[in-house]
């Protein structure tokens, strides 16, 4: 007798659930067709145009202006050279290569008998697996591997993010031009 006044409860409960259910369904398409029909959110849109016409822009006009950044900025990556002499700043220590948690950078190294140094004979970044740790930079002891504040370098195809040495130090000169102008700006002395 007890399960079967549980088993009644049960389906009397099941169905007040279920019509409970349905009213609420109906209710939210009978919302939804009549915001369509009379444009609702088209003239809360507005509304909220012009209640807030007068306030400063909140958004910008990217690409043509673009938003602050952090002086901490770590962005695309750059192998630079001492600007005076030329010569690759990088002595194939591989520190950052055993620092990189990402395991994104491959170095090989050879000795450079002209200048009598150990250089790198590849020095690839695979930058689909960099996570802009900055591990590398801070690691480096003779500010070799940097990374400057460019962050537009998305491109269509897998390969073109595998940088290699020659792509890496034409980045590392397009730096140093950058840091160059900025440095002689600030000190005034062009
Ligand atoms: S930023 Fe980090 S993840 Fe990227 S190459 Fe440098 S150490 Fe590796
Ligand atoms: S970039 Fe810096 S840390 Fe990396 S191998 Fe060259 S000198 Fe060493």
């Amino acid at each position: 007798m007890k399960n079967i006044l549980i088993a009644i409860f049960f389906l009397v409960y099941l169905y007040g659930f279920s019509s409970w259910c349905n009213r609420y369904f109906i209710y939210i398409i009978i919302m939804i067709v009549l915001r369509t029909l009379y444009l609702i959110d088209f003239f809360r849109g507005i509304f909220l145009n012009i209640l807030n016409i007068r306030n400063k822009k909140v958004t910008i006009n990217y690409p043509f202006e673009k938003g602050p950044l952090s002086l901490r900025f770590r962005g695309q990556h750059a192998l630079r050279r001492y600007t005076v002499s030329g010569e690759e700043r990088c002595i194939a220590c591989k520190l950052c290569e055993a620092v990189c948690p990402a395991l994104a950078i491959t170095i090989e190294t050879d000795r450079d008998y002209l200048f009598n140094h150990r250089r790198t004979t590849r020095y690839d970044i695979d930058m689909t697996k960099c996570i802009y740790c900055g591990f590398c930079q801070e690691a480096c002891p003779v500010d070799a591997i940097v990374e400057g504040q460019n962050f537009e370098f998305a491109t269509e195809t897998h390969d073109e993010l595998l940088y290699d040495k020659t792509l890496l130090l034409e980045l590392g000169s397009r730096w140093n031009r950058g840091h160059i102008i900025k440095s002689d700006i600030e000190s005034g002395s062009r």
